[in-house]
């Protein structure tokens, strides 16, 4: 795994900030940003391509075994190559949260993607973003934040996110659909959404973007210090 120095880790519940503010803070410190999200994403939209039932291991191992995803910079979200193919787009439809959430409660799956991160981040300076990063998949990273943000407030900013990128978006399945997520991803056993025991914690409904990125930036100069 990495140096500690080089890794800084932004976990919370969806809609709380986490992938905007991760991509400013990895451009202000020139450091790649790893969204670890879109990982499970991708895996999620090649199981319900494949018709995979999350029962059948077999099949899910098979997948998994001959997974090839890369994270490439963007503009905005990461480019994500599954296998070869462009699937930026697809994987962002609510449905594809809502399949990742799905898949990720497999320990197969956890399994793979965490190796896969640490891979990922093996070269370092890297600001990871997902529901662990700072848990399981890098404890010991320098510097760790944990976003929070009440839950219709999230549910707001996903509908106007989606409708921005010309998706349909409904507030009140979106309202529901992350008020199912946080109660299975902080629910369930492998690696749930909690945040580290020497993460700060930033309750960002009523803070703005600059607010908090001013806030983390502080944090990690002071944590090199
Ligand atoms: O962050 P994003 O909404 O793209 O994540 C989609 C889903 O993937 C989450 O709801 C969660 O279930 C899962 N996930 C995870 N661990 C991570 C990142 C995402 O379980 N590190």
């Amino acid at each position: 795994m990495s140096q500690r120095s080089d890794i800084i880790t932004i976990d919370g519940p969806s809609g709380s900030g986490k992938s905007t503010l991760s991509r400013l803070l990895a451009a202000e410190l020139g450091y790649t940003y790893l969204d670890t999200g879109a990982m499970y994403r991708a895996v999620g939209l090649q199981v319900k391509n494949r018709r995979i039932d999350l029962k059948d291991d077999r099949s899910l191992n098979e997948l998994l075994t001959g997974l090839e995803l890369e994270l490439l910079p963007g503009g905005g979200d990461s480019v994500v190559i599954l296998n070869g193919r462009d699937v930026s787009r697809a994987i962002r439809s609510a449905e594809m949260g809502m399949m990742a959430s799905r898949v990720s409660g497999k320990s197969l799956v956890r399994e793979r993607l965490t190796a896969l991160q640490r891979q990922m981040a093996a070269r370092g300076r890297v600001v990871a973003e997902g529901r662990d990063t700072g848990t399981v998949v890098f404890p010991t990273a320098r510097c760790k934040f944990f976003l929070e943000a009440a839950a219709e407030e999230r549910a707001r900013r996903r509908t106007e996110q989606l409708r921005q990128q010309g998706m349909s978006a409904d507030y009140d399945d979106i309202l529901a659909q992350i008020k199912k997520r946080d109660a299975d991803d902080s629910g369930r056993k492998l690696a749930p959404l909690q945040p580290a025991a020497d993460a700060l914690l930033i309750d960002c409904t009523k803070m703005d973007i600059p607010a908090v990125l001013n806030l983390m930036l502080s944090r990690v100069s002071a944590a090199a210090g």
